[in-house]
């Protein structure tokens, strides 16, 4: 590896200075990252690779909007922070534009600074709001990083940290794939889910559930849309019981699936929604909790017990309104969902044809996964649950080579490219996916 001068101080320094996330320090060797626009990045030896992951699946409007880009600048001579006690602008019409787009009665927004302190506090409104102490959150789920985030997540990232809230029950949610149900279509694998649900609140005792907790679409942890009629049959039961529904959108919300929100488009209203990332596409760190009615009515005359020093911080919420003014004028929602229904499903579907190693695609606008299996009939995963393998590091190393920066997860490789996607972009990294999928064969046939 040539590096060009700067990167190599860079790097040098991210060595010996930043404690980087998820990882044991020792040995890690991080790619450098000098500028980026549109949906492309370059790295430090000058090579420039097509991001096909938006980085953690937050730069839905791409890179360097420069009309975000100028927002931020413009609010920073304005005013670059404020308490969160005062009203200001752009506060004021991000909430305004956030609300608006959200499904039913979600018309208050609370900013967090991301999406695990946005379920955090949620998680904290329901338990207030019922006076009840258990939540409810699927296996195999991602919620963020946070004690109580992390403790609700679903994947064996909360197992060091599973000495925290004694609260959180996991369920098994609805995936085909690999059911747990013997399911063998998508409506007896809902129709089991549900049932399944039903039995746990039932055990666990429905007076002591003060909410139930779930991604629209798991995102990390496999992009397993629901089947219709899913989050239909959890809203029906958390009513039956009077559980908070708390839907966490922090990946799937602002353009990803092909809609501002995916729970929307199923016909339901939460409680409580979760959001992040797409909101501004991570230019500065925001996220929040919406509030419908109920909650909201219950902190009318009691006060709510938390906050944040940057709790619609100004840059922001400034980022937030110029990416969903942009999102909304340039039709950056219809571009992903057509992305998907048009390049995206019938590009992967030839890449299952011709790989044997391809277990299954699934997805929805520009939010995709693609299962690795060694054994289509078995469907062995290529690497465990939150674990890696020889085969999945070749595969990712193969697409930086090629000029692709993918998102991989244990047997799982993501195609989540930035919601303002071209066709023809989105063909150069299927493209090189082929690439990376016939070593993949090669790999577990040799
Ligand atoms: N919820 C979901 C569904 C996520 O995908 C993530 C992050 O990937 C989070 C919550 C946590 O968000 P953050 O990393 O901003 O705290």
């Amino acid at each position: 590896m040539t590096l060009i001068d700067d990167a190599a101080r860079t790097y040098e320094l991210d060595r010996r200075h930043v404690f980087h996330s998820w990882s044991a320090q020792a040995g890690l060797d991080p790619m450098v990252i000098t500028r980026a626009e549109g949906s492309y990045v370059w790295d430090g030896e000058g090579n420039r690779l097509l991001d096909f992951s938006s980085q953690l699946v937050n730069t839905n409007i791409g890179h360097q909007h420069p009309e975000v880009v100028a927002a931020i600048a413009e609010q920073a001579r304005k005013l670059a922070t404020i308490a969160p006690q005062y009203a200001n602008d752009v506060r004021s019409e991000a909430a305004r534009l956030i609300a608006e787009r959200a499904p039913g009665d979600l018309d208050r927004v609370f900013f967090t600074n991301g999406g695990a302190d946005a379920n955090e506090h949620a998680v904290r409104m329901a338990r207030l709001a019922t006076g009840r102490p258990k939540v409810l959150s699927r296996y195999r789920s991602y919620h963020g990083g946070t004690q109580t985030a992390i403790n609700l997540t679903g994947d064996p990232r909360r197992f060091p940290n599973d000495a925290g809230d004694a609260g959180v029950v996991h369920f098994f949610g609805p995936y085909l794939y690999r059911s747990r149900f013997h399911a063998r279509t998508e409506a007896e694998e809902c129709e089991r889910a549900l049932a399944h649900l039903e039995q746990v609140v039932e055990l666990e005792g429905p007076q002591t559930i003060a909410a139930i907790l779930l991604e629209a679409i798991p995102g990390t942890a496999g992009i397993m849309v629901p089947p219709p009629g899913y989050l239909a049959g959890v809203r029906e039961l958390c009513d039956r019981h009077g559980i908070v529904l708390i839907i966490d959108e922090v990946m799937t919300g602002f353009g990803r699936t092909g809609a501002w929100f995916h729970s929307a488009t199923d016909g339901i209203v939460p409680d409580l929604l979760t959001f992040a990332k797409g909101v501004n596409s991570g230019y500065v760190p925001l996220g929040g909790v919406l509030l419908g009615e109920r909650i909201c009515d219950h902190f009318a005359h009691r006060p709510y017990p938390g906050g944040l020093t940057y709790s619609g911080h100004p840059l922001a919420c400034a980022a937030a309104v110029a990416a969903i003014n942009v999102m909304d004028r340039d039709g950056v929602i219809d571009n992903a969902r057509s992305i998907g229904t048009e390049v995206i499903a019938p590009g992967l579907s030839r890449l299952a044809e011709r790989h044997p190693s391809v277990g299954e695609v699934r997805g929805l606008g520009v939010f995709w996964a693609i299962e690795l299996v060694s054994d289509r009939d078995a469907r062995t995963p290529v690497a465990p649950t939150g674990g890696g393998s020889a085969i999945m590091s070749d595969a990712v190393s193969t697409a930086k080579s090629l000029g692709l920066l993918p998102f991989a997860n244990s047997n799982r490789i993501h195609v989540v490219p930035p919601c303002t996607i071209t066709p023809a972009e989105t063909r150069e990294g299927l493209d090189l996916l082929d690439k990376v999928l016939g070593r993949v064969d090669d790999l577990i046939a040799e």
